[in-house]
């Protein structure tokens, strides 16, 4: 089993920073709309593990479909780092884009296709 670390990251102008702790066992690859077009590929973390150190201000909501999950970009650079939303057991979960995290690799991780497209 891959390891619990701590990394840090953020968006593109550095305005918006995160540190979290991850084993990065499961990143997604997914098709649904979004993840397309923003080329996200999301690791999924509780909201313990997750902590925003600077940037809070700077975010900008993105909703869509049923607003179930809540996109939160940068306002000045427009990366998207991270999404929250609610797990179907109804706790809360934060989905980081994991091409936030400073100095990944994205061809080094070993990404879970998601069928996201037809759900
Ligand atoms: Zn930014």
């Amino acid at each position: 089993m891959a390891e619990l670390k701590t990394l840090t990251g953020g968006c593109h102008c550095g305005l918006v920073r995160f540190e979290c702790t991850t084993d990065l066992a499961m990143v997604t690859a997914c098709n649904c709309s979004i993840c397309t077009k923003r080329g996200l590929h999301f690791t999924f973390i509780a909201p313990e593990r997750f902590v925003l150190r600077a940037g809070e201000d700077n975010l900008k909501e993105y909703l869509f479909n049923k607003h179930a999950i809540h996109h939160q970009s940068c306002a000045d650079c427009g990366v998207e780092v991270f999404a929250r939303g609610t797990k179907p057991d109804g706790t809360a979960v934060i989905a980081l884009n994991v091409s936030c995290i400073d100095g990944i690799e994205l061809a080094k991780l070993k990404m879970t296709p998601i069928d996201g497209r037809s759900r």
